[in-house]
């Protein structure tokens, strides 16, 4: 089985699906970090939900997809870029003991100050230019309805998406109605097969949805109408962390805060907290850090006089 994105139009009204799954990109994931269940189904749904928007919002660039909890799990981010290559990970409280049938609630929503947050950060940014992002409460009790509300709020878009995840696949379906297009698709009309596709939807186990492959859930849920089916897109993990970003990271913390850490140590150890990689930085590393642009100009220098 390969990592596949669907997308679709209805002919017959303004409306438009996704289905993805993936198992490769989400068996990477997984493949760094020993996740309680419940914070494996959580990220995994997200994981898809990152998928199925960014082939939405045909945004050029990153979406980043956070969860900021205030219970046992504090962070859950999920990234993916325009070429749909996504990494994800989860910070856990230390010692946390997660039951397996913890609800999002429970797991980031504990005392109510949770946060679904929503980074869109374009990929050849213009000097000055910000990312955009959405902060809001999560409403909802499944990252789904979280995200749907999101939607509506922010993108004023009528989203509906089914979402499930265990040890083997990331799955989720996704539709949107889009705003009328005047006479050839009566208000009425569209609400009506709008409605009627939800409530279908609405009825998808999450055991279904875990079972079945796209092709067939496509087929299982949209037999009945007429689609304009797009070319398949393929997800896949991918991690853009590099020794040169570490660098950066540790050159912005600032010489004394370096050479504070360094007294304590022999060496600085940074881990990546999406795809695992290991760096190493011992003090003659971080004393090139700070005169990288000394040297160069050394070099520069010794070259001209040869
Ligand atoms: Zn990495």
């Amino acid at each position: 089985m390969k990592d596949t994105l669907h997308k679709f139009m209805l002919e017959s009204a303004p409306v438009r699906g996704e289905l993805v799954e993936m198992s490769v990109t989400w068996q990477q994931v997984l493949a760094r970090r020993d996740y309680p269940v419940a914070v494996r189904t959580l990220l995994g749904e997200m994981l898809s939900a990152a998928a199925l928007l960014s082939a939405n919002l045909k945004f050029n660039g990153m979406i980043v997809m956070q969860i900021h909890g205030d219970g046992p799990v504090k962070l859950l981010v999920v990234e993916c870029d325009a070429e749909l290559r996504l990494r994800a990970t989860a910070r856990i409280v230390e010692d946390a003991v997660i039951a397996d049938d913890a609800t999002l609630r429970q797991l980031v929503n504990a005392n109510g100050e949770g946060r679904f947050a929503m980074t869109l950060d374009p990929k050849d940014r213009l000097p000055g230019q910000q990312a955009y992002q959405g902060i809001v409460p999560l409403d909802g009790d499944q990252v789904a309805t979280v995200i749907e509300n999101y939607m509506l709020r922010s993108e004023q878009l009528d989203t509906k998406l089914w979402l499930a995840a265990d040890d083997h696949v990331a799955r989720g379906v996704l539709l949107q109605k889009l705003p009328a297009q005047g006479e050839k698709n009566p208000a009425a009309e569209t609400a009506e097969t709008w409605n009627r596709l939800s409530m279908l939807g609405n009825t998808l186990r999450r055991e279904e949805l875990l079972s079945t492959d796209i092709e067939t859930l496509r087929h299982r849920l949209f037999w009945e109408e007429t689609l304009r089916v797009f070319a398949p897109q393929y997800p896949a993990f991918h991690c853009s962390c590099s020794r040169e970003k570490v660098s950066n990271m540790l050159k912005m913390l600032g010489q004394p805060e370096i050479e504070e850490a360094l007294a304590s140590q022999e060496k600085l150890d940074i881990n990546c907290d999406f795809c695992g990689r290991h760096y190493t930085f011992d003090a003659v590393d971080c004393a090139q850090l700070f005169i990288v642009e000394t040297s160069d100009h050394a070099i520069a220098q010794s070259a001209t006089r040869h």
